[in-house]
């Protein structure tokens, strides 16, 4: 039997609320412009160009309570607040009417964004990962199982930070539902249990700074606390 030269990385893993059970996290999905009113802010038509997809790390996952250290390389991080879901299933080609059959539960995430780098990539058509990938970028609370709060489809989604609201939208105001997600990751990649998918932010996005302190909540979800030091 083969053994590894270094003791392997620890399971990148997310909470699960009134468990003690961690949910093991494989793939970081997230869904680009997926409120019309976050796209409008970043001067983009959302009917003129959809949402698409990209990727941040699993072990990028902060839990809820921790510290989000203020990353290298950037005058410019933002906070996104966005809904999570949380497969306990994959599959692919999955239909938009098998979709939630496959979802473990719900939480509450940040994607934070180095908004400068993102905005380079842009420019010079470069991939988005120094923008989105960077270490600590994925805040996730605890995950709300499905079998205890459904299957969300409208609820406010807030962010404050230092206890003003920056952020204000509504899980009725996503342009790709959640099946519509997992049905479209689906035809892209196989999924597989312990994918997260960060469904994308509503509008007032914007920069943080060392010592603010943001909470987020999505209504009938659950709420997210983080500290930049
Ligand atoms: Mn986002």
């Amino acid at each position: 039997m083969s053994t590894f030269v270094f003791a392997p990385p620890a399971q990148p893993a997310v909470a699960v609320r009134g468990s003690s059970a961690l949910f093991p996290a494989r793939r970081v999905y997230c869904v680009g412009r997926n409120y019309a009113a976050h796209a409008v802010e970043m001067g983009h038509d959302p009917n003129r160009e959809p949402p698409f997809f990209f990727m941040k790390t699993p072990d990028a996952l902060l839990p809820d309570g921790d510290v989000f250290p203020y990353p290298p390389g950037t005058s410019d991080v933002h906070h996104e607040i966005e809904m999570v879901v949380a497969l306990a299933g994959g599959g692919v080609d999955v239909s938009e009417g098998e979709a939630l059959a496959l979802v473990f539960g719900y939480g509450v995430g940040i994607d934070f964004t180095r908004r400068d780098l993102q905005g380079e990539a842009k420019n010079l058509a470069r991939p988005w990962e120094v923008g989105k990938a960077f270490d600590h970028a994925a805040p996730c609370g605890a995950l709300a199982p499905a079998a205890e709060i459904g299957h969300p489809t409208s609820g406010a989604v807030t962010l404050d930070v230092n206890g003003a609201r920056r952020q204000t939208g509504d899980l009725n105001q996503l342009i790709w539902t959640v099946p519509e997600m997992i049905a479209g990751l689906s035809r892209l990649f196989e999924l597989q249990p312990g994918d997260l998918i960060f469904t994308g932010t509503p509008a007032g996005v914007g920069p943080v700074v060392r010592g603010d302190r943001l909470d987020g909540a999505v209504e009938g979800v659950g709420t997210l606390a983080i500290t930049v030091a």
